[in-house]
């Protein structure tokens, strides 16, 4: 397990091979040459420029089976991507394993669990959970998958109340190197279970995985906006409301410059906006007491805070749903924030600070998550106090080359946490080791020797620094 398997090295797939996929497989496969292969093989991340040998429109595990059997024979990796929000591009010579049709849902209320296919998203997480006083650990976006966001480990509206996305995995259904199905669980495979907990794709197709949920009878969130010019009082406001929180109370704090672009609602291009996203686990009152320094800055110029059902958790921090323009992005974790960082942040990119960036974003971590048991999976737990992210769209390479300069800036005077926010807040050039620590990454690469020692599954973002090569068939 030493070499790169490039588009170079790639075995020329002829059709009879892919005729052979075909006859195996229930869903469709979709080849080069076909008209559905430019929407097949791009990811959501409009910014990478993916190039898999084939794709698979998995129907159902058997199919999973049938591709990776397919692809031991004819020298290829296997790659799953369900809808590409974390792409990376590193898909030459693989099979893109498509998961849409792994819909199912399965909430078992009394037991607090849900059954969960690879396919579902998070806005279908959200439906199914309506009314049922529970909920799942999910992040911001609604058109993420639940297992995307858990393999990675995840930053979640819960995360505080509790705990991380990854330690809720009960059990993952994997079709493993040789093409067959598992149930892994703590007690079957205790070191594959703790790698699935935030380890990523790199050990087998997952095909649906049991959930915990968690009592929320009572969700209050939204988002209260302010003007641009707002920004520093607010974020000192918000800067006080984090410091005293309850777990129950997560706040996440986002200053916005919307472009100047036809493309951009004619009401809202050209301005800039400060809000502070709300989620609370409990009711209106209580939660409205604790924003109280918030709502001492004055009245919002719009808001949609209110008691929530689940369903509308996916609508909170109003994010695009549908791909948008090849974005630059960072997300630095750090521990401390105080009064320098707030004067950073509002210098840099600041109403008036002429940055090229469109979105800043502070989240408020801590609470469950970091106080969990960081033994039971690389991503159980989570312990920078917060997280800064922001982004830009960047047209043209010199346009990235303004924005990378615009990021570095930001989080220069911000001191970097020494710990990671797992795989999911990785940006597509970062290598696992800025999500986890030297000890969960040698025994990450364990577990992967272990269980996949001919690399023939690829995440995007491996376990191993170079992706390790499949040595190619016997002929
Ligand atoms: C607008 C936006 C908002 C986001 N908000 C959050 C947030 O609040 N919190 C957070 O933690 N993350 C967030 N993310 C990041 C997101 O969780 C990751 O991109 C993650 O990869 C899930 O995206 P996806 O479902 O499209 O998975 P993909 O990007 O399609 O897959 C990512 C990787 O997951 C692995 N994988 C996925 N499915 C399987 C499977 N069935 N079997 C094996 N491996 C699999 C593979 O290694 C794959 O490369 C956000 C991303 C965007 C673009």
């Amino acid at each position: 397990m030493s070499e790169t398997r490039s588009s170079v090295n790639a075995p020329a797939l002829d059709q009879a091979a892919i005729a052979l996929l075909r006859g195996a497989h229930r869903g469709p496969v979709v080849a080069a040459e076909d008209e559905e292969w430019e929407a097949s093989r791009r990811p959501w991340h409009s910014g990478v420029d993916q190039q898999p040998a084939l794709v698979a429109h998995v129907a159902d595990a058997a199919d999973v089976e049938a591709v990776v059997r397919w692809a031991q024979q004819h020298g290829l990796a296997v790659a799953a991507q369900p809808r590409g929000h974390g792409a990376t591009a590193h898909l030459d010579g693989t099979v893109l394993v498509r998961t849409a049709a792994l819909d199912e849902i399965a909430v078992d209320a009394a037991r607090r669990t849900a059954r969960v296919g690879a396919g579902v998203s998070w806005q279908a997480m959200f439906d199914a959970l309506d009314g049922t006083g529970l909920v799942a650990l999910s992040g911001s976006n609604p058109s993420v998958t639940v297992v995307g966001l858990m393999l990675g480990g995840g930053l979640s509206w819960f995360g505080r109340a509790f705990g991380t996305p990854a330690s809720s995995l009960l059990a993952v259904d994997l079709v493993d190197a040789t093409g067959t199905s598992h149930t892994v669980t703590a007690e079957s495979d205790p070191d594959l279970f703790w790698a699935l907990r935030g380890g990523g794709g790199d050990f087998g197709v997952v095909t649906a995985v049991e959930i915990a949920l968690h009592p929320a009878p009572e969700l209050y969130g939204g988002r209260l906006a302010f003007a641009g010019e707002q920004a520093p009082e607010v974020l000192r406001a918000w800067a006080e409301v984090t410091r005293t929180a309850p777990d129950e109370l997560a706040t996440w704090a986002m200053l916005m410059h919307l472009p100047d672009l036809p493309q951009i609602p004619e009401e809202v291009r050209g301005r800039s906006f400060m809000s502070v996203d709300v989620m609370f686990v409990g009711l209106p009152d209580e939660a409205e007491a604790l924003l109280a320094p918030l709502r001492a800055v004055g009245p919002t110029i719009r808001e949609t805070v209110r008691a929530l059902r689940a369903s509308e958790i996916g609508g909170i921090a109003e994010e695009p749903v549908e791909p948008g323009p090849p974005m630059r992005a960072v997300s630095h974790p750090f521990d401390v924030l105080d009064d320098d960082v707030l004067e950073h942040v509002l210098a840099t990119a600041g109403v008036g600070s002429g940055t090229p960036l469109v979105g800043v974003q502070m989240r408020h971590l801590g609470g469950a998550q970091t106080a969990a048991d960081p033994s039971t999976g690389p991503g159980a737990q989570i312990r920078p106090g917060y997280v800064l992210a922001a982004m830009a769209p960047a047209f043209s390479p010199e346009a990235a080359a303004v924005v990378d300069e615009a990021l570095r800036g930001l989080v220069s005077a911000v001191p970097r946490s020494e710990h990671g926010l797992g795989i999911t807040f990785l940006q597509a050039d970062q290598p696992i080791e800025d999500a986890y620590g030297a000890e969960a990454v040698g025994r990450l690469r364990e577990v992967k020797q272990a269980v996949d020692p001919d690399g023939l599954f690829r995440s995007n973002h491996p376990v191993h620094p170079v992706h390790p090569v499949r040595p190619a068939p016997a002929t």
